[in-house]
């Protein structure tokens, strides 16, 4: 079986998001959406609300699972046999932060990354602008699923 999985903090999922996991839908058998929870981290929605916006935008899909996960990737890949790691890449920076990750975890553990390249528009959208919008009052529904709207 072809597994890979999407990890990110999704806080909250956005349309780019939702556009890579949508393209990559047909090149896996089964993406685990991933949500990585680090205590140090302050997030704007819940454990549970992320969780929900996404299963609520992919119920009826069965190839999609959405679970959270601590500690290194990698290691958790090798728990749900998972062979590849999905990531979306927008520019540059992306490309760059994204890289020495992906040669890492490769050199750890021997998993592939599969990057797809952002959609054209979606590639400006971003879970911490899309915060920043809300917390300002702003409407964000160009922006993120209707799932996190309807909250
Ligand atoms: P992280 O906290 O790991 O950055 P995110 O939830 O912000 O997690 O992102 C998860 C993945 O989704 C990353 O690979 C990121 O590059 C990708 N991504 C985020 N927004 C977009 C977008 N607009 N287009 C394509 N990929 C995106």
């Amino acid at each position: 079986m072809r597994r890979a999985i999407f990890p990110g903090s999704f806080d909250p999922i956005t349309l780019g998001h939702v556009d890579i996991i949508n393209r990559a839908l047909p090149l896996f058998d089964e993406i685990i959406i991933a949500i990585g929870v680090n205590s140090d981290k302050k997030y704007m929605f819940s454990l549970e609300e992320r969780i929900q916006f996404i299963k609520e935008n992919y119920k009826g899909e069965p190839k999609i699972k959405v679970e959270t996960y601590t500690g290194l990737t990698t290691e958790y890949c090798e728990k749900v046999n998972a062979n590849f790691i999905l990531r979306g890449l927008r520019n540059p920076a992306d490309f760059e932060f994204e890289k020495a990750i992906a040669q890492t975890n490769r050199k750890l553990s021997g998993i592939e990354t599969i990057f797809l390249l952002t959609s054209a528009n979606t590639a400006f959208i971003s879970s911490s602008i899309v915060r920043d919008v809300h917390r300002h009052g702003g409407d964000i529904s160009g922006f993120v699923p209707e799932s996190v709207t309807k909250k």
